[in-house]
């Protein structure tokens, strides 16, 4: 990663709050607070890149990691338990994988080569190699254990042998004479040229460790760890439902509106509607459902999923046809965001036109950098009669899971999917990864929409790229006569 990442992530650290993740070694869970519930013992803090909002992985984000791992360096290493995704800051789709309290791999979206790859951390190789990885290993003599280091850089003449399916960029694991993990690198050259000469560099060492060990803790199957990890921070929970309740009634008291809560079937507006539903009165509030026209099917199902679970009926706005407005305004892009005003803002902003509300909504800090500098009331810039209210703004991700997972209510499937986020199915905001899930995934959906992106390159006699590289997502690459 580059500088500039790090200078943003050391931004992040000072503006966006503390990380929360501790870990308990002893139940190998992961824990919010200073000490866990289950055997009462002090949690510990888990090293990870600010601003460290990690979401909970599902038995598909296990499995999706395990065939990248297998498709890289032949084993499939995670074994069924808790897992955590945390997202790198910045544009590049990349997550660090936390297993056991400790971050073992990184997986990012290769966009050069079109698909996902790993990057290695020393636990992460040691299991790996546990579990009997047969891909990407460079063997080293003893002679180099004394010598290499961290950044180091490993030559020719001291590899004793290498399997034959590395390529340039590829993250290797390094081990010794007697086949122990001593440490992880990237690949300078492929197998084959590698063969082919007696000196020069070969791999970037990022970790190296001739001592290596790897802490073996116990893993329980998903439900029950699941189980097991809402126990563990049930204090922590409680308090933060306690607060983010006070304030809903606070803020009610307070400002003295119809309240409102725009439910979008992601993950923070159902924390956000469970919460109002329990400070206050159901028939003191109204649900709305914004109806963009781009909603996957598994929203428009946990729309009534939501509305049986609570008994309570969501009312649904409806947009104008986003089809039919790409004719008149173009193609979306991010510094062109027509659609979330015509197919978001603009449905409640009619419908609260002759009303001032107060709409409790589910935007957390740890989200973005933007939202971290957010007032926890205030009116909302676009549509002026609505005040906006924001009860689990200093939660974050996990927060809002275990909470989620302890009330048992019916959240969206598509976070069963490997999406960390819901909304349209296309989005100028996306990254190449998740257009790459929702084309493998939704297909047909997909379709309807590259069609149209197709239809304009070829009018406009557009490159490959700008659909294939998701040129299309900034104005800049468009064409200027349409506008
Ligand atoms: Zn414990």
């Amino acid at each position: 990663m580059s500088v500039i990442h790090y200078i943003l992530s050391e931004n992040m650290k000072t503006y966006i709050g503390k990380i929360h993740l501790k870990w308990c070694y002893n139940c190998n869970l992961p824990i919010l607070g200073k000490k866990c519930d289950i055997c009462n013992t002090e949690a510990l803090p888990v090293k990870l890149t600010p601003p460290g909002d990690a979401r909970l992985g599902f038995r598909y984000d296990i499995d999706f990691i395990n065939e990248c791992l297998e498709r890289e360096f032949g084993a499939k290493s995670i074994e069924d338990g808790i897992i955590l995704l945390n997202k790198l800051p910045g544009n590049l789709e990349a997550y660090e994988v936390i297993v056991d309290g400790i971050v073992k791999y990184i997986l990012y979206y290769n966009e050069e080569k079109e698909t996902w790859k790993i990057k290695l951390k020393l636990h992460g190789a040691y299991d790996l190699i546990e579990k009997g990885a047969n891909k990407r290993i460079v063997k080293i003599k003893n002679d180099l254990l004394n010598i290499l280091k961290d950044k180091s850089t490993l030559l020719r003449p001291g590899i004793i042998e290498i399997t034959n399916d590395i390529e340039r960029g590829d993250d290797v694991i390094i081990v010794n004479e007697d086949e122990r993990v001593v440490g992880v690198g990237l690949a300078m050259l492929s197998s084959n040229e590698i063969e082919k000469i007696e000196r020069g560099k070969i791999i970037k060492v990022r970790f190296f460790n001739k001592n290596f060990q790897n802490r073996k803790l116990e893993r329980y199957k998903l439900e029950e760890a699941l189980n097991l990890m809402i126990e563990a921070n049930n204090s922590v929970i409680y308090n933060y439902e306690k607060n983010a309740i006070g304030f809903i009634k606070n803020s009610y008291e307070k400002i003295k509106k119809p309240v409102i809560v725009a439910y979008s079937g992601g993950k923070d507006s159902l924390v956000t509607l469970i919460l109002t539903l329990k400070a206050l009165k159901k028939e003191n509030v109204e649900v709305i459902f914004i109806d963009t026209g781009l909603e996957f099917p598994e929203t428009l199902k946990n729309i009534e999923e939501v509305e049986n679970f609570f008994n309570i009926e969501i009312k649904r706005l409806e947009a104008e046809n986003f089809w039919e407005k790409i004719k008149e305004y173009g193609i979306p892009s991010r510094d062109y965001r027509w659609c979330s005003e015509v197919c978001k803002l603009n449905p409640l902003k009619e419908y609260l036109k002759d009303r001032e509300v107060l709409s409790f909504v589910g935007i957390r800090k740890y989200e973005s950098f933007s939202r971290a500098k957010k007032r926890l009331i205030y009116r909302n810039t676009y549509i002026k009669n609505q005040i906006n209210a924001l009860p689990i703004f200093h939660w974050t991700a996990l927060h809002v899971w275990i909470y989620i997972l302890k009330e048992g209510a019916p959240y969206n499937k598509l976070y069963e999917k490997g999406f960390d986020r819901v909304g349209c199915y296309i989005c100028p905001a996306m990254e190449l990864g998740e257009m790459d899930r929702v084309r493998k995934l939704y297909p047909e959906l997909w379709e309807k929409w590259e069609n149209v992106l197709k239809e304009y390159a070829n009018k406009y006699k557009l490159p490959e790229d700008w659909i294939r590289k998701g040129l299309w997502r900034w104005k800049k690459f468009h064409p200027k006569d349409i506008w």
